[in-house]
């Protein structure tokens, strides 16, 4: 396994493997990698002759500087389980953007709502760093999982309106037994929160088969203690919701379930 430190040394390569036929699958992570990472690498595994796997914690994409601060960094273990998964190459850059860097990427439209309301620049920041590690590695395919809801829709568009040739293969996601999604962020809840957060995952999988989904869960979350609700809103047929959990910011999303109404029969008229 090749692991690559700067853009230039990742970009030469690249573009041999191109030169070669090679089909390339990037998986983008920020590190601190779990199942739900690892769903993303075997399904490239699967599809691609080589796989490279992004780790990189993107500061622009934080809206809080206490949440990149805290975010988990966990190199040594990232590095033995892309190792065992048979990923190819790491690309792990020290740094992405210059002093004086002055482009960005912005999709004006899906970025709107959800997370996009809830974390000003956050949606910014990704299409710009994702736009980056595309233009480095110069995948054929790009592996993203569908925790990111909001994430893997900007993103899609963008190479659409954009012209990227790399195809975008969305992954599903991966949760705890306990119903929890996984993310790199859980590992900064407390047993007690963690405990607390079991709620969310229950509650969104009972709403996506009610009638008025968004309101149930509102009001459910609502109740709950120790949640503190950020938002819940329906998109593309999907129930998504944000929560925190002490100074953890939560996210979820489940397909909806539509709710069969009553199928009455033509009435009669002419009576
Ligand atoms: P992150 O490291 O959190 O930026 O995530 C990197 C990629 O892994 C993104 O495409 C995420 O959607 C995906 N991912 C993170 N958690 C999960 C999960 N529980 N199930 C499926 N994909 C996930």
């Amino acid at each position: 396994m090749k692991i690559y430190r700067t853009p230039t040394s990742m970009q030469r390569a690249a573009l041999a493997w191109q030169r070669d036929g090679t089909l390339v699958g990037l998986v983008p992570t920020m590190g601190a990698l779990h199942r739900g990472h690892l769903s993303l690498i075997q399904k490239a595994r699967q599809q691609c002759d080589l796989v490279v796997v992004s780790i990189y914690v993107n500061p622009t994409q934080f809206d809080q500087p206490d949440d990149l601060r805290r975010y988990p960094r966990t190199w040594t273990a990232d590095r033995a389980t892309c190792m065992a998964a048979g990923v190819d190459a790491i690309f792990s850059p020290s740094k992405l953007y210059e002093a004086d860097h002055s482009t960005w990427v912005e999709e004006k439209t899906l970025s709107q709502g959800r997370c996009g309301r809830s974390r000003p620049g956050h949606f910014r920041g990704v299409t710009t760093v994702v736009m980056k590690l595309v233009q480095i590695v110069q995948p054929n395919r790009l592996y993203m999982g569908w925790k990111d809801a909001q994430q893997l829709e900007v993103i899609t568009r963008m190479l659409r309106d954009l012209h990227v040739p790399t195809k975008m293969v969305g992954c599903p996601l991966v949760r705890d037994p306990d119903g929890l999604a996984l993310s790199s962020r859980n590992q900064r809840l407390s047993p007690a929160e963690r405990q607390q957060a079991l709620a969310f995952p229950q509650g969104l999988k009972e709403a996506v088969s009610k009638a008025r989904p968004i309101v149930w869960l509102r009001r459910y979350l609502q109740r709950q203690p120790g949640l503190k609700l950020d938002y819940v809103e329906e998109a593309n047929g999907r129930l998504a919701a944000a929560i925190w959990v002490g100074k953890t910011r939560l996210i979820d999303n489940r397909p909806l379930r539509r709710v069969q109404k009553k199928v009455q029969g033509p009435k009669l008229s002419g009576h």
